[in-house]
């Protein structure tokens, strides 16, 4: 395979990796050929997927990381890079879902776990990540965020503020490091089959994507990973700072 198009020998990194997008992107790098660290906050998943993988003869460890916690992320994302001798690929993409009415009693408390926990992690994993980023020959980093930081729905706002802030995130951080030759990119996926969405009645789940959607059905997350992959490859070297929807286009259709 063309070294450009292929993860072969890369290093990743992928919080929020035991469940759902996160979950479907390490199986796909470590199928690709990559070094997997797959993080959660909750071990116990991770340490499935990593287990999974590297019955299958592939490359993957475990590691509990809350990315509410900036001493744990610090200490554990510098841990992970000692372990594999370098990092070439981040993806930020632990999240939560977070609704919220704006006069609710609870809003401050969900405005500051939304911010803390889609938003502040994203700059404290990077901010960990960099001295090992800054001595790769393909760095990537890959956040994600959601079409709810494109439009946006009612009793929502914290988490589509804090999906808003992660792609100016995306593009200032693109524009800082691009010299150094580190692409940042942001994915906004659209309503994808993953556990966050499982409370949604099925039934729910296919009125809105009928109505919403241009293909007609809610994503899985391996077709969210693919686009991950792709960002995170030698060949993608000139691509940074975009803000790419993976919403089956729901960003596109108005009627
Ligand atoms: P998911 O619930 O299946 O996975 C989220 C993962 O994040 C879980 O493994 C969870 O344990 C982990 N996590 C939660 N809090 C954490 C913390 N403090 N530290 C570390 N890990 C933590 O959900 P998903 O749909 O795969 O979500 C992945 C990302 O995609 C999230 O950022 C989410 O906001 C975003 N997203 C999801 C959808 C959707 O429709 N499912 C749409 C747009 C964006």
């Amino acid at each position: 395979m063309n070294a450009l198009r292929s993860l072969k020998g890369a290093k990743a990194l992928v919080t929020g990796a035991g469940s759902g997008m996160g979950r479907a992107t390490a199986e796909l790098f470590a199928q690709e050929g990559a070094m997997v660290a797959v993080t959660d906050h909750v071990l116990a998943p991770a340490e499935a997927v990593a287990a999974t993988l590297r019955d299958a003869g592939l490359d993957a460890r475990a590691w509990k990381m809350d990315v509410s916690d900036g001493e744990e992320i610090a200490r554990v994302v510098r841990e992970i890079g000692e372990a594999f001798g370098g990092l070439d690929a981040v993806v930020n993409n632990a999240g939560i879902s977070a609704f919220s009415p704006i006069d609710s009693d609870a809003y401050e408390a969900v405005w500051e776990r939304s911010l803390t926990v889609l938003l502040s992690a994203h700059h404290r994993v990077i901010r960990a990540a960099l001295p090992f980023l800054r001595r790769s020959q393909a760095p990537r980093i890959v956040n994600i965020a959601s079409t709810e930081a494109l439009g946006a729905t009612a009793q929502d706002s914290p988490y589509c503020a804090a999906k808003a802030g992660v792609t100016g995130l995306t593009r200032a951080l693109a524009v800082e490091l691009g010299r150094e030759g580190i692409t940042v990119n942001c994915i906004c996926p659209g309503p994808i089959d993953t556990a966050m969405t499982a409370g949604v009645p099925d039934e729910h789940k296919q009125t809105f994507a009928r109505r919403r959607t241009a293909l007609l059905r809610y994503g899985r997350p391996e077709e969210v990973a693919h686009m991950t992959l792709s960002l995170c490859l030698p060949a993608a070297s000139y691509i940074t700072g975009a803000v790419i929807p993976v919403d089956g286009g729901l960003m596109a259709r108005n009627a």
